[in-house]
């Protein structure tokens, strides 16, 4: 193999680990991130996904049994208060067991040194030479919508946001869809609990002498508890709607001045002399600070209409797709590096960056 000649310039953490599919940064490599005590949320939320249930068996056995003497009522709820619960708990595991998503790269098709190549092509790659491209901490190249994630220590495919509550894990482009199903779940679950400890509590008021004297107190928690979790995720859930609908990441939505990223070189005008290509946030003034914010509520890079958006997230043509996703949310399309564009965007991207310019 050839000798490396010495570098002129090192750095102070030299890169150690080739940018091949051989090495696949996971979880597991970074011990220090991830500690005992990072698993104590998802306890939290097993438990609270469990804790239902007791009451809500009390309430089926007293209101469906003993008082209404309906068997078949009683299974048909059981049966589906715990498809409800299996669900939850299948897309659960997903979140926890499967990786968000792992940046790697194609073996080398020379036979070079793996590492070098790699690491050249990454360097010397157009795409990647633009602010933003390339993470400095795991040293690797990084494909559209990537994100370095800081909790995690690593960077994570089409990263939606970091989650503590599901095991200190990021959302990404491999567990979105999961995620998805997870919230839907609950909030189903919410609601159903919500309504059928209602309507028991409805009889319960009208028929005070035949309901015992606990299955109201049962009732009145599980209905304020089924309200409770669907406002608060039922509304997560309505916001990532809006999301997948828009083609967006939380981290996208939230953050506007991502749009700088992906603006076309600046027409020369001599005012903008002192402005980055792409720019950053920081040499803007107020007023091209307010008109990115107002440009990011309209322009939404990778929106390429509602149907395909939702096809996007939910890979509606894979094979046997129908059963994983009603299982756990099954998986995105394609590999999570590229995605396609909306059909006008460069137009308009253009178009601000000409307004960014004339906007000082
Ligand atoms: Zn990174
Ligand atoms: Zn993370």
């Amino acid at each position: 193999m050839r000798e490396r000649p010495t570098p002129l310039l090192t750095f102070s953490d030299p890169p150690t680990r080739a940018i091949t599919q051989e090495y696949t940064p996971t979880y597991d490599d970074d011990k220090t991130v991830r500690q005992w005590y990072h698993n104590v949320p998802l306890y939290g939320v097993i438990a609270l996904a469990l804790a239902p249930h007791p009451s809500l068996l009390f309430v089926l056995v007293q209101h469906y049994l003993v008082v209404l003497k309906a068997p078949l009522h009683f299974i048909t709820h059981l049966l589906i208060i715990y498809t409800l619960t299996f669900m939850m708990f299948s897309s659960l595991i997903v979140l926890v067991a499967r990786d968000p998503g792992p940046v790697t790269f194609e073996e080398p098709r020379d036979d070079h040194d793996a590492e070098e190549v790699g690491l050249t092509e990454a360097l010397m790659s157009p795409d990647f030479l633009t602010p933003g491209r390339f993470c400095r901490i795991c040293w690797t190249a990084k494909p559209d919508r990537t994100h370095h994630c800081s909790f995690c220590g690593r960077c994570v495919l089409k990263m939606d946001h970091h989650c503590p509550w599901l095991g200190n894990r990021c959302i990404g482009h491999r567990t979105y869809p999961a995620f998805l199903h997870f919230l839907l779940c609950i909030t189903l679950f919410a609601i159903y609990v919500a309504v059928l400890c209602a309507h028991a509590l409805y009889y319960a008021f009208n028929n005070p002498y035949t309901v015992d004297e606990f299955s109201p107190v049962h009732e009145i928690a599980l209905v304020f508890a089924g309200v409770t979790f669907t406002i608060v995720i039922g509304s997560f859930f309505v916001y990532h709607l809006y999301l997948v609908s828009t083609n967006q990441t939380t981290i996208e939505h939230i953050t506007p001045f991502l749009l700088l990223r992906y603006l076309p070189v600046l027409p020369n005008t001599g005012s903008n002399s002192h402005l980055s290509d792409p720019p950053l946030e920081h040499e803007l003034s107020y007023r091209q600070r307010r008109l990115i914010k107002e440009a990011h509520g309209h322009i939404r890079v990778y929106d390429i209409g509602f149907r395909k958006n939702w096809t996007q997230v939910f890979g509606w043509k894979q094979p046997y797709g129908l059963i994983t996703r009603i299982v756990c949310g099954g998986s995105s399309m394609g590999d999570g590096k590229s995605f396609p564009r909306g059909a006008d965007i460069e137009e308009r991207l253009a178009r601000l960056a000409q307004e960014l310019v004339q906007d000082k």
